[in-house]
């Protein structure tokens, strides 16, 4: 008999796994990280009254006990910031996990048939991953020159094939523009149309840097999308606002939906010291993530502006970004550019599928100069 392991690894892995890996950035380290749609660093832009506040919440924390099974101060202080119900939560680690416990839900297959996930594409790659890991088929649709939803192709796979799920994220990553909000309308109104009807995530991980005088949505967010659409759930996460070690992001949703959710959940997922900074950051803190979002909001005008006077001698394709970070088009392989700011010890994010473009996300102005430096120097 040969190695029990490989025969039980061979006959049991679903086949789908073949095609992951697991999830590793780059390692090394850089002085000017600029890769991962991370904040700027929160601590040292608290006063001291705010940074008190946040270690006592840290201190408070008794590490020997479970933390609050359904995060109570946390689920409160969410439910009231947004304006809905306790029981239309679930809070997770992270919306990497939301996105596994919804995927873990809807996992039924129809017909004798995988269940499908309907994404957009490019898109945020744990769609993809956690679909396939969970045996769905994933139908990818690209989007349109203008990086917008290609909405009668939507409509078109929708009604072919019949997806569980479909996630939208608006401003999308890694193309940082919000999709039009009729689009992402016609859709909704599509999914509920299906027999049986799709969820339709809106995954708005990166609302807090598109609201302002110029958003396209003047306002209006997924919560909007909701009503009179039970098929509509909300996604966000504290990860890009200076939050992203505590791992938390929730789904809004209505109370049928969570239900079954909560089934799917582990029960100690959320750490009491994520749940405790949370909630600070909710309360007390609120103000300091306030000014961060701002600063970063400026500091992507600044950048762009300086990418955009950069155009003038070879053309860069700066767009709109309405996240924290841009989706630059160099129009020409970005393969010894990446290598070129690596070597000045910046690092950003490239994608095999896209060879002429880099996601750069927004840093501190001293970060952002140390690219543009940089990258100036490796585009001459
Ligand atoms: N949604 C989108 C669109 C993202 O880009 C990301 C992070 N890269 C996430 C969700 C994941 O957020 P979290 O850190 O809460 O898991």
């Amino acid at each position: 008999m040969s190695d029990p392991l490989a025969r039980a690894l061979a006959a049991r892995v679903p086949a789908s796994f073949s095609e992951l890996h697991p999830y590793v950035p780059d390692l090394a380290s850089f002085p000017v990280r600029l890769d991962a749609n991370e904040a700027p660093a929160l601590l040292p832009t608290l006063r001291d009254d705010e940074r008190a506040v946040w270690l006592a919440a840290l201190g408070a924390v008794e590490p020997a006990r479970y933390p609050d099974v359904r995060a109570r101060a946390l689920r409160h202080a969410l439910a009231t910031r947004l304006g809905v119900g306790d029981d239309e939560l679930t809070i997770g680690c992270g919306s990497d996990e939301i996105i596994q416990i919804l995927l873990a839900t809807f996992a039924r297959p129809a017909n004798g048939r995988a269940p499908v996930v309907l994404v957009p594409s490019p898109s945020f790659v744990m769609y993809r991953v956690s679909a396939r890991v969970h045996g769905y088929d994933v139908v990818d649709v690209p989007l349109d020159s203008a990086w917008d939803l290609d909405l009668d192709a939507m409509l078109a796979a929708l009604r072919e094939h019949r997806p569980a799920v479909v996630f939208l994220a608006t401003p999308n990553n890694p193309t940082s523009g919000v999709f039009a909000r009729d689009r992402v309308e016609a859709i909704i109104e599509e999914a509920a149309r299906l027999e049986p009807p799709a969820i339709v995530v809106v995954d708005e991980a990166y609302l807090p840097f598109r609201l302002g005088p110029q958003d396209p949505w003047q306002g209006a967010t997924g919560l909007d999308l909701r009503a009179g659409n039970p098929h509509v759930v909300v996604m966000r996460t504290l990860s890009k606002i200076g939050l992203a070690a505590l791992r938390v992001g929730w789904l809004v949703g209505d109370p049928r939906l969570i239900g079954e959710l909560e089934k799917a959940r582990l029960p100690y997922d959320l750490p009491a010291y994520s749940q405790a900074a949370a909630v600070v950051a909710l309360g007390p803190l609120a103000g300091a993530i306030e000014r961060h979002v701002a600063t970063i909001v400026e500091e992507r005008a600044r950048l762009v502006a300086a990418l955009r006077a950069m155009s003038a001698a070879a053309p860069l394709d700066v767009g709109r970004p309405d996240g924290n970070f841009v989706w630059l088009g160099l129009g020409r392989d970005s393969a010894p550019v990446v290598r070129g700011l690596k070597e000045r010890g910046v690092l950003v994010r490239s994608f095999a599928a896209f060879p002429t473009r880099l996601r750069v996300s927004v840093g501190t102005g001293a970060e952002c100069a140390r690219f543009l430096e940089a990258f100036a120097e490796v585009r001459a």
